[in-house]
């Protein structure tokens, strides 16, 4: 049986991918609009890692503004990656 994996999109098309609905981390999973797929170990590979950058970067900004106006901290945002992740994952703003 083939179905929606829950929450994850392709980051290409915002569309949810398919794939067996209990995937293995061998079996593919791909996206019905471009076709993009990966296996199961990889697109959580990358949907960890997204989610990961875009939890860091919301705890980032929050120390930007705690420090804002204190001329006693300089507060350097550390580069964010420009990594492009192929599979990401709806999070709650
Ligand atoms: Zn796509």
């Amino acid at each position: 049986m083939s179905g929606q994996i829950a929450d994850v999109l392709c980051s290409t098309c915002n569309v949810p991918i398919r794939g067996p609905s209990s995937p293995k981390p061998t079996d593919l999973l791909s996206c019905p609009k471009c076709g993009v797929s990966g296996t199961h170990t990889e697109v959580m590979a990358s949907v960890k890692g997204y989610s990961t950058e875009h939890v860091g970067g919301q705890v980032q900004s929050m120390l930007g503004n705690a420090f804002r106006g204190n001329k006693s901290v300089t507060f350097t945002p550390t580069a964010t990656s420009s990594r492009k992740y192929q599979f990401i994952v709806k999070l709650d703003d």
